[in-house]
């Protein structure tokens, strides 16, 4: 188990850097989504993205209670609908505010062996999805913000990505 440290927003440009294709599948590799996955749990989040942690690759981690996602080279490939809620992000601690994102998406990536994988969401996972491949560009969930949640009393939503 190891866990990395979590880089915060305005601390490390890494953040707003566009992560790199992964196209060694190796234990390289392996050693960093057990350390993201690691990292998550820890912090308990439900999502975290490769530059989260100062690599910048195309992986993310996520869970949202029904299990754990490995994406690597992730790109959305459908989406559908709107919604707007709240979200957090562990790289910008203590605050929320609400975005809009697609209330389904469609997911195509590659598993830690380069495998082709899909993953279909909706709801949390759909926003996670979301959230974390605009980590991959740069882009944080203040970039899309609509307005900040202060509501502390906001039972529904409380992880953070
Ligand atoms: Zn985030």
């Amino acid at each position: 188990m190891a866990i990395r440290k979590i880089v915060e927003m305005g601390k490390d440009d890494i953040l707003r850097k566009h992560a790199r294709q992964v196209v060694k599948f190796d234990r390289r590799l392996a050693v960093l989504l057990d350390d993201m996955a690691d990292t998550m749990y820890e912090a308990d989040g439900v999502g975290l993205a490769a530059p989260q942690v100062g690599v910048l690759k195309r992986a993310v981690v996520i869970d949202v209670g029904e299990g754990l996602i490995e994406l690597v080279n992730p790109q959305i490939v459908w989406q559908e609908g709107e919604v707007v809620g709240a979200e957090g992000c562990l790289s910008v601690p203590g605050r929320r505010g609400t975005v809009a994102r697609p209330e389904k998406v469609r997911v195509a990536a590659q598993d830690r062996k380069g495998n082709a994988v899909e993953v279909e969401g909706e709801g949390l996972l759909a926003v996670c999805l979301c959230h974390e491949i605009d980590h991959l560009d740069g882009i944080l969930y203040v970039d899309k913000m609509i307005e900040d949640v202060t509501d502390k009393t906001e039972e529904e939503e409380q992880k953070e990505e």
